[in-house]
């Protein structure tokens, strides 16, 4: 088997891998400026298998769709529907700049010719035998084993071990010739979830009983869910607003990939939807309650609306949910207590902090999942420190190593 690494091999962002030439297993946008894509864009695979619907995987796929070329698109039925609204997001955002490789009719395109899955449901792709099973990172999100008639390979894509509020941690351990496992953050051991989950509901509870008001930034695919879950099950009124609304409406139209479809029709009706108009959300801003909003790192959406209303009052709170890549507006906030905006940088006098709830595996987590496959080759792709992370799965007796951005491999 023949595996060419386009993207996201020694770092996070652009994910995408072509095996034997002709079966493409993601294709990322890496959302820095200007927006990276994975090598040979205008590569042009047999067919498409998409991991799962984050940006880092699938926000290039239209492209595609380009001229002639009408690949297939595999996937589960929920990726399908979120990557078209991370696809319809990047062309309202950069649509009319020579940043964004697609357009409304490649959009049009993908809806022709893609075609969904359910997991362990083998299906025939560019010559493959291609297997999907839940990973537990988000709903929809898949393992992908790929067999081309002599290796079997397995992709983990991004996983998570233990159970979310949204979704169950991953359980399928298929068999496999060689293992390419993501690594985001196998130098960390995450805080037990439930602690996580308690401090959070203490801080908010405590600011909004003092009187001041909660921002919660949240990535709008699975953390503004798992953060709407949370709340409603501590009793806890809140807004949401944002891309995280229309993605929790699509999700609920597909129970099967949630862990408990009524805990999050509860937690929908919990959460008060924000239209944003006529000055709504500045009068929201101003009101003794919780936020939950898009942008996760502050690099856009309605975020940015609320907390230059409530950054002046130290009662106030911006509690971020997830990790702020260096170079954002979220990571500046949380490091110097200030924002960059449109118009200049504010300083916040708002209380900040930061939650670590990850939807990836760990240390721990990664080092479970790969004790199913301990005689098996593994590849480290998709972490800051891959060949790290490899060297220490060598000194523990694996056959490991960690390829990078162009490599080309021979493997099986
Ligand atoms: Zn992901």
């Amino acid at each position: 088997m023949d595996l060419r690494f386009l993207g996201g091999a020694d770092e996070i962002g652009r994910s995408a891998l072509l095996v034997n030439g002709s079966l493409l297993l993601d294709f990322g946008l890496q959302t820095s400026t200007p927006l990276r894509y994975p090598l040979d864009a205008d590569t042009d695979p047999d067919a498409v298998v998409v991991s799962h619907a984050h940006l880092d995987h699938a926000g290039a796929v239209p492209a595609l769709l380009s001229g002639d070329a009408r690949p297939p698109i595999h996937w589960t039925p929920p990726t399908r529907a979120l990557a078209m609204v991370l696809a319809r997001d990047t062309l309202k955002l950069h649509g009319n700049t020579p940043q964004c490789r697609f357009t409304e009719t490649n959009l049009r395109r993908v809806t022709q010719v893609s075609q969904t899955h359910s997991y362990r449901d083998p299906f025939e792709a560019a010559g493959h035998e291609v297997t999907l099973f839940d990973a537990g990172h988000i709903p929809g999100s898949a393992h992908v084993l790929i067999d081309d008639g002599e290796t079997r390979l397995l992709c983990t894509a991004d996983f998570h071990t233990d159970d979310q509020r949204l979704v169950a941690g991953t359980r399928a351990r298929p068999e496999a010739d060689i293992v390419l496992t993501e690594s985001t953050y196998a130098d960390t051991t995450h805080e037990d979830r439930d602690r996580v989950e308690q401090r959070f509901i203490d801080s908010v509870r405590t600011t909004v009983w003092e009187g001041g008001t909660v921002v919660v930034p949240a990535f709008a695919i699975g953390r503004t869910q798992e953060i709407l879950l949370l709340l409603a099950d501590s009793d806890i009124d809140c807004y949401v607003d944002g891309m995280g609304v229309e993605v929790t409406r699509l999700l609920r139209q597909h129970p099967e990939f949630l862990r408990n479809p009524e805990a999050l029709k509860r937690a929908s009706a919990n959460a008060r939807t924000v239209t944003g108009r006529d000055g709504q959300r500045e009068r929201i801003a101003d009101t003794n309650t919780v936020i939950v909003t898009t942008a996760g790192m502050l690099n856009g959406g309605p975020a940015l609306s609320y907390i230059p209303e409530i950054r002046s009052h130290p009662t106030n709170k911006i509690a971020m949910t997830g990790y702020q890549v260096p170079g954002t507006p979220g990571r500046e906030l949380l490091e110097n207590g200030r924002l960059p905006l449109d118009n200049g940088v504010v300083p916040v006098s708002a209380q900040v902090e930061q939650y670590d709830f990850s939807a990836h595996a760990d240390r721990e987590g990664l080092r479970s999942f790969l004790d199913s496959y301990r005689d098996t080759p593994v590849l480290a792709v998709h972490g800051d420190d891959c060949e790290g992370f490899a060297d220490r799965l060598r000194t523990d007796g694996y056959e490991a190593s960690a390829p990078g951005v162009g490599d080309q491999l021979t493997v099986g």
